[in-house]
């Protein structure tokens, strides 16, 4: 008996009001199904968005640390119930135990630093330039906001997005990927038994060119928060062109990893292991490209390929699993297309290459940890996101040289720099073009509390995490109080 998902419209499970489904099926075992889920369309949106609305108007006038109250019964609950879900949630889109954890982790300390902001919410007083008269700048609500999320974090995005949104006093529509959705209806069942009131989140299942579009083009839809793939970003963006709404873009990487000749070799070593392979390489901020000093190319190339190919791979609920499956079946021929691209650009496969055999693998989506040796900067392998278990190694001659080829790429999410060197570390910091950069540390690895986005084609700006994101989930109202009980008219009467 396969179990039947809903959507939530204004506190209810439903539906779709076509009464369509979609599969969500395992992808270490693609004969597991995990359920079926409302397969939803514009009418099923619509719904959603007069809940949401309503919901809003109430929502907007509890006050911001009662609002925390919540986000901290939130956080609670996801802690009590982190392992039921980090299990599930392996089993719904593959990567292993130990990372399945870390993303629930990530969604309790985004709620933690939620309820604690309802105290916050700081905003500005300033001296007026007229005397008897007060000026300050207060951060309000904007009204319903759209959810559309990836399923690499099929919870830590969603909550790094929602828990903000709410906090701030919005409301939400949230359509999770296709890929994760059984992830996404578990997290807005916990956000519902915090005791949320009915419509401030509400669930809408379905694809992206349907529910998806629906939310963006909305009229009634104020702000888009937005994670995944850059073509989805750009055409997006135009989408939400017509109705002038706010859009936040968090999208692709080609991340890039320099280790100089004077690195802890071994410490860059299990970085850059953590950082390509982790989550079989689907993360925007995997790293895909590995930049090597000349003097130590070799022997570090060396090392790696010895180390890669020894990874375990399998199904992330197995203790001995280090690297699981792709996400589906068109990923891995992507991925398996881009091996044929290196090989046919010239590039050395020195390391996997094959979808992964064996009796285990064999019902799963599961590829070989890949590395390309000899990869030159115009290369596709070198320029396009592949997100997938595949790293292409360059060579550098100095660190100006690594930081260039680390810029040579039209992202700007994540990078690292492997060095003992201080005055390079810092040389690093200021040149590179990214979001974030981290030294002698992969490219992995963002706290909740920091700001999480990248610059170029990445995003548009907007930064997730931390106090950063409440800038997008508010407005800016500046206010002025004249008590001097005449018509004092700034920039005339005072000059
Ligand atoms: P995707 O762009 O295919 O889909 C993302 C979401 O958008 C899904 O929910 C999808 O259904 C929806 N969507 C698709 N078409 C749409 C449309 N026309 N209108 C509205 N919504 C639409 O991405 P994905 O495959 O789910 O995720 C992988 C991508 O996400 C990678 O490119 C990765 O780099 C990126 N990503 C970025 C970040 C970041 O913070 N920068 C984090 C994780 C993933």
């Amino acid at each position: 008996m396969i179990t039947k998902f809903q959507n939530l419209i204004n506190g209810k499970w439903v539906d779709s009001l076509s009464g369509k489904t979609f599969e969500n099926r395992n992808p270490a075992n693609w004969n597991e199904v995990i359920g079926l889920f409302p397969s939803s369309s514009v009418e099923d949106v619509n719904l959603a968005v007069i809940s949401a609305r309503a919901a809003f108007e109430k929502w907007r006038l509890v006050p911001a640390p009662a609002r925390g109250d919540i986000m901290r019964k939130i956080g609670d609950l996801l802690s009590k119930r982190k392992e039921e879900i980090a299990r599930e949630m392996t089993r719904e889109m593959g990567k292993v135990l130990t990372e399945t954890r870390g993303d629930v982790q990530e969604g309790i300390d985004t709620a933690y630093y939620a309820a604690t902001e309802g105290r916050r919410l700081f905003g500005n007083t300033v001296p007026s330039e007229l005397p008897n008269k007060f000026a300050m700048a207060i951060r309000v609500p904007i009204g319903v906001a759209g959810i559309i999320t990836p399923w690499n974090f099929p919870l830590a995005i969603p909550t790094w997005k929602m828990f903000p949104a709410i906090l701030s006093g919005n409301t939400c529509v949230f359509k999770p990927a296709v890929d994760t959705p059984k992830t996404a209806a578990t997290l807005v069942e916990v956000m519902m038994e915090a005791g949320l009131p009915d419509g401030v989140v509400n669930l809408v299942h379905g694809k992206g060119s349907d529910v998806g579009n629906a939310i963006v083009t909305h009229t009634d839809v104020d702000l888009i928060s937005f994670t995944g793939s850059t073509g989805v970003g750009k055409q997006l963006s135009k989408d939400a062109s017509d109705t002038l709404k706010r859009v936040s873009l968090e999208l692709g990487g080609k991340n890039a990893q320099v280790v100089m000749d004077d690195a802890d070799l071994d410490l860059a070593l299990e970085g850059v292991l953590w950082g390509a392979f982790g989550t079989t390489g689907q993360r925007c901020t995997a790293t895909s490209r590995l930049i090597l000093h000349e003097k130590i190319y070799d022997k570090f190339l060396e090392m790696l390929v010895e180390r890669t190919s020894k990874l375990r791979l399998g199904d992330g609920l197995l203790s001995n699993a280090e690297v699981g499956p792709i996400i589906n079946e068109s990923q891995r021929k992507n991925t398996q297309n881009y091996v044929k691209i290196g090989i046919k650009e010239g590039a050395k496969l020195v390391c996997g290459g094959n979808i992964a055999t064996g009796e285990e693998l064999k019902n799963g989506w599961f590829h070989e940890p890949t590395i390309f040796s000899e990869v030159k900067p115009n290369m596709r392998i070198a320029t396009e996101e592949i997100f997938g278990p595949v790293l292409s190694v360059l060579k550098c001659n100095s660190l100006e040289d690594g930081i260039t080829l680390l810029n040579k790429t039209i992202y700007g999410l994540s990078s690292s720099l492997y060095t003992k060197n201080i005055n390079d570390a810092f040389k690093a910091i200021r040149d590179i073009q990214a979001g974030i950069t981290y030294i002698n540390v992969p490219t992995i690895g963002a706290e909740a509390h920091m700001p999480f986005g990248g610059v170029k084609q990445t995003g548009n700006g907007h930064r997730e995490g931390g106090w950063t994101v409440y800038d997008f989930f508010t407005e800016w109202k500046a206010i002025y109080i004249d008590y001097s009980g005449k018509l004092q008219r700034a920039q005339i009467d005072n000059y």
